[in-house]
């Protein structure tokens, strides 16, 4: 069984490694731990790979093949995610092919006369297509010796994504006893990793953790006020970039894209509700970049490998950070700063405590089961709470969470640090007007009506009830509707009120409550209105140089060849790519080579209309 010496850096391995990195990639150097996982799959030593998204894991599996002329299989659970890479390698020139259940049997007999043949590198392959269908016979006569596991933490029921047909994947070491076995996750709990490789039966893994900051994501949580609004602005600061907003009900989305495709966006909804062609068409019409922002429940994301993503925006809390880690995830994969913004507003705790308690209730578990599912979907989701109203820094909070340290004083990359937080000169003020404003109504209206009787609102039930006869009626006139709810919600947050359960929650007074109009508590509260963002040295060091007017030529003409080969965009070239050579403005090939992302395959391809577009001289647009 090979040790760890065995993996030790073979001089010859690495160059061969180097030389294929910028001759198909035109990359020049590995990140860190892919030069691990790649001596690893050459050494044919089983290997377990945990990388955050964004990581650079494909390139694990996909170079090793073009070293060694080996024919490998990836195992990929969505098909999406198959006919993107397989796109993304055919520009290279990479032969590599899928199989799965969407191809005609003419297409598959293709497939397996080039797998026979030995003209494919890759080949991709879902697993229920893996195990079912003889496949494995013409594995095993194809001579595959190296098989990687994509998603891997789809085995193991303590993932977030088990999928059973997975299970089935233990086979491959019963079938192939002498091919490697190499998973790929970004899930980073022990125990999901643990179950990973003994499903898997690997042997003596490489096991390989990367570190799971991703420092070019912008993390910021501002209150929500105004939730509409709120998103128009800030999809204001990205105008013309890839963008997701992640909603929590379908309506919502839908309600939402028509106010921004109102406001002159090109922006769609999705959700699970829609019909499968109008799904598939906006992932299209996002991914060949025809539209810019998709609006989505969490049903969106999987499957979408569009690299130049610059904003993910939560207009809801998540119901947990590795669900926020994964959704977040989704921004700048191509390494260039993006933002991460949460508009958070602890009212969304009450409704998710609610929905776990209720859909809880409505399982078939029995009672002992569903407490333990709720009392652990809570605690998630308190994880979550924690991480948005803390003020301290996101990367670190974050970085911790999963288990890892994170040492820099300061991140430069989130609110926290970057010192856009602001609060209210007189918090304790404040929340002691609002506290005495709780007990006047006697603790019997939810937040609602108690900031409609703070900023003094002639509203029918505050005529009702005679509440502006009340000596706290309008203490906030100065402030809105949303800013004093959003006040109300902040205390809660500090548990300096307190709500109750049910369908009509009201707000109630506790022993803290009483000790802040004491005066025996100082409160700081967040100014309830969006902050002002600072632009970040990531942001800043990715345009340095950048001549931005080329770039977006560029961007133009790969429109056009993507629409052209019916390709998404990012296949074609990816935005870091285009930067590099709108910074560099290279005249010849030679220098064009040096840029990123240029290997033989696109400067043969692609070369000619590079260089005609950096010297101005490419066709006026059609
Ligand atoms: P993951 O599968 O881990 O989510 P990907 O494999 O999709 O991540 O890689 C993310 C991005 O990083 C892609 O745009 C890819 O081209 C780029 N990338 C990966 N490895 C390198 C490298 N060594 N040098 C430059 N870019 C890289
Ligand atoms: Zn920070």
């Amino acid at each position: 069984m090979p040790g760890p010496a065995d993996t030790a850096p073979l001089p010859t391995d690495d160059a061969r490694i180097a030389d294929v990195l910028s001759r198909w990639w035109g990359f020049d150097t590995l990140r860190p731990l892919q030069a691990d996982a790649l001596r690893a799959a050459l050494a044919g030593r089983d290997s377990l790979v945990v990388l955050p998204t964004g990581g650079g894991k494909s390139l694990c599996y996909q170079l090793p093949p073009l070293v060694d002329g080996a024919t490998d299989v990836v195992i990929s659970p969505l098909v999406a995610l198959m006919k993107d890479q397989v796109d993304a390698l055919e520009a290279i020139g990479y032969p590599a092919a899928a199989i799965h259940g969407a191809l005609e049997a003419s297409e598959r007999a293709r497939v397996r006369d080039r797998l026979i043949a030995g003209d494919l590198r890759l080949l991709f392959v879902a697993p229920e297509r893996l195990v079912n269908t003889g496949l494995l016979d013409i594995l095993a006569r194809a001579g595959v010796r190296r098989f990687a596991v994509d998603e891997a933490h789809c085995i193991s029921q303590w993932g977030h994504d088990f999928r059973p047909e997975y299970r089935q994947l233990a086979l491959l070491r019963e079938r192939f006893p002498h091919a490697s076995i190499h998973a790929f996750t970004a899930t980073a709990t022990p125990r999901v990793r643990d179950d990973i490789a003994t499903q898997l039966g690997l042997r003596d893994p490489a096991v390989l953790v990367g570190t799971f900051d991703r420092p070019n994501l912008v993390y910021r949580v501002v209150p929500r006020t105004d939730r509409a609004g709120q998103v128009e602005a800030i999809l204001g600061r990205h105008r013309g970039e890839a963008s997701i907003v992640y909603c929590i009900s379908r309506k919502e989305t839908e309600r939402l894209a028509a106010r921004l495709a109102g406001a002159g966006l090109l922006a769609q909804p999705y959700h699970a509700g829609l019909d499968a062609t109008r799904r598939h068409r906006t992932q299209e019409a996002f991914a060949r970049e025809t539209i810019d922002v998709v609006v989505a429940t969490v049903a969106f994301g999987m499957g979408i490998d569009r690299s130049d993503v610059r904003l993910v925006l939560h207009t809801a809390l998540p119901k947990s950070l590795e669900a926020y880690q994964q959704e977040t995830g989704r921004a700048g994969r191509d390494g260039l700063a993006a933002e991460c913004l949460l508009l958070y507003s602890s009212a969304d705790v009450f409704s998710w405590e609610a929905l776990v308690r209720k859909s809880a209730a409505e399982s078939d578990l029995d009672a002992d089961e569903q407490e333990t599912l709720v009392r652990s979907q809570i605690e998630h989701l308190h994880a979550m709470r924690r991480y948005a109203q803390a003020a301290r820094c996101r990367h670190a909070a974050l970085s911790e969470y999963f288990g890892q340290r994170y040492d820099a004083p300061t991140c430069g990359a989130c609110d926290v640090c970057l010192g856009e937080t602001s609060s209210l000169p007189d918090g304790t003020v404040t929340a002691q007007k609002i506290v005495s404003c709780v007990a006047r109504v006697g603790g019997r209206f939810g937040v609602r009506h108690v900031a409609e009787v703070l900023r003094g609102a002639r509203t029918e039930g505050v005529a009702r009830h005679r509440h502006e006869e009340l000596s706290t009626f309008g203490l906030l006139a100065d402030l809105d509707q949303r800013a004093v709810e959003n006040l109300v919600h902040q205390l809660l947050d500090q548990e300096l009120l307190s709500r109750t359960g049910g369908d009509r929650p009201v707000v109630t007074l506790n022993d803290r409550s009483w000790e802040l109009l004491r005066g025996a508590r100082e409160v700081v509260l967040l100014e309830p209105r969006a902050a002002r963002v600072r632009a970040t040295r990531a942001e800043a060091d990715d345009w340095e140089g950048v001549d931005r007017d080329l770039l977006e030529r560029l961007r133009r003409w790969r429109r056009r060849v993507a629409e052209a080969r019916g390709k998404p965009a990012w296949t074609i070239f990816d935005d870091k790519s285009l930067r590099s050579i709108a910074r560099d403005r290279p005249a010849s090939p030679a220098a064009l080579l040096r840029c990123r992302g240029i290997g033989e395959k696109r400067l043969a391809d692609f070369g000619a209309a590079i260089l005609d577009i950096v010297a101005g001289r490419e066709q006026a647009d059609a």
